[in-house]
């Protein structure tokens, strides 16, 4: 039987073979814990992780101590989001968010609540583009912590992070961005778009699962983090836990690759998603979720009116691998958060699909997906 053509890269990439390649050395040979600094062992892997930090820094503009290595995103959200609010709280225990985060942003703000903290879901515009001034009024004294996405995970939108980072300056309250969905796919300079703390993933542009970083701005301001693991006092104190070479090896390739291929890449990509996108206008009553270009080149989500979203997954399940909704959400039965933000109903939620065109797609892939679903919406309607 064939296998499904994938089309779920917001959930997660395949590793790229060049990726892999660079990985292997660090399960055999050259194994050694990088704390360990009495041998060999130790020093290659320390020096393969020192060459990542620095290969990861420069990508982002950041200096390498800046960075902090986690398991992912998910761990660099709760990192930075408690781990300021544990560190500021004397200073205020107000935090800003927008109701169209991921999870791992929105569950570590509730739980802030649950201990006594105040936490500002701002809502979102139709196109799916955060209010800024409705951001500016929200900043109070005793606001700690603004915390926007930039790039959604659902529906692509990419928030004007440069701006709300320059706000948050002005107004002298850290700024942190989930850059999971954004990073290697837009230009991201901490410097330039004053970005104080930012939570990045290697899984989502063909690096390794299990590995990511938070970059924690040290200069003007420095940003001071109470760590959430506490153990042998690796990364500075703020991260215990012995280093994964591989996965951190896998990273800094996978970033470089995305970056030196960045432009053409993304073209090839948008290309792809505008022939997709064409094809599915064939359909009458479809509805384009988020903004129509300020979203990422791999993004559509695309709301199918009149259909039942079970059945038009059943229906696509055999050729093309997509979700409704995000992975870490689609296990649950709720309608989307996010589609709900941008003011739909359940039922157009329900029947919304996301798809997430990568690297490894081809026209006649996506040739074949559109064909099969004008198809199997024809039919279910
Ligand atoms: C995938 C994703 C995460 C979670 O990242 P992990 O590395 O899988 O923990 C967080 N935020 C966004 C926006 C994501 O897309």
């Amino acid at each position: 039987m064939q296998r499904p053509i994938y089309l779920d890269c917001h959930a997660t990439t395949p590793v790229d073979e060049r990726v892999l390649e660079v990985m292997l050395p660090y399960f055999r040979e050259s194994f050694g814990n990088p704390a360990s600094i009495g041998h060999l062992y130790g020093w290659e892997a320390e020096s393969a992780v020192k060459l990542a930090r620095e290969a990861i820094a420069k990508a982002i503009n950041a200096s390498p101590e800046e960075i902090i290595f986690t398991s992912g995103a998910t761990e660099a959200n709760n990192l930075a989001i408690k781990g300021v609010a544990e560190a500021y709280h004397q200073k205020g225990q107000h935090i800003i968010t927008m109701q169209t985060e991921h999870s791992a942003v929105l569950d570590p703000c509730a739980y802030l609540e649950s201990l006594g903290f105040e936490v500002t879901y701002l809502p979102v515009k139709s196109d799916g583009l955060v209010d800024l001034t409705e951001l500016e009024r929200t900043i109070r004294t005793d606001t700690i912590l603004v915390s926007i996405m930039a790039a959604n995970n659902e529906i692509g939108v990419l928030q004007p992070i440069s701006t709300i980072g320059q706000i948050c300056r002005d107004r002298q309250v850290l700024f942190h961005t989930d850059a999971a969905q954004a990073i290697g796919k837009i230009p991201l300079d901490v410097m330039a778009m004053h970005i104080d703390l930012m939570s990045l993933t290697a899984h989502k542009i063909y690096g390794a699962k299990g590995v990511g970083a938070l970059y924690v701005r040290r200069r003007h301001p420095r940003v001071n983090i109470a760590p959430q693991l506490h153990g042998g006092g690796h990364e500075r104190g703020m991260r215990s836990g012995t280093l994964y070479t591989p996965q951190i090896v896998s990273f800094a390739k996978a970033l470089e690759i995305a970056i030196s291929s960045q432009l053409e890449e993304q073209q090839k990509i948008l290309t792809l998603r505008q022939h997709l996108w064409n094809r599915l206008s064939e359909l009458d009553c479809i509805h384009l979720n988020g903004h129509a270009t300020q979203r990422l080149a791999g993004n559509l989500n695309v709301s199918f009116l009149g259909v039942n979203g079970q059945a038009l997954m059943l229906a696509l399940q055999p050729v093309v691998a997509v979700s409704s909704g995000s992975a870490c959400s689609s296990a649950k039965t709720a309608p989307s958060h996010v589609l709900k933000a941008l003011g739909h109903s359940d039922e157009l939620a329900y029947a919304s699909i996301r798809f997430g065109i990568g690297r490894f797609n081809t026209l006649e892939e996506i040739e074949i997906v559109a064909s099969h679903i004008v198809k199997s919406v024809r039919s279910l309607r």
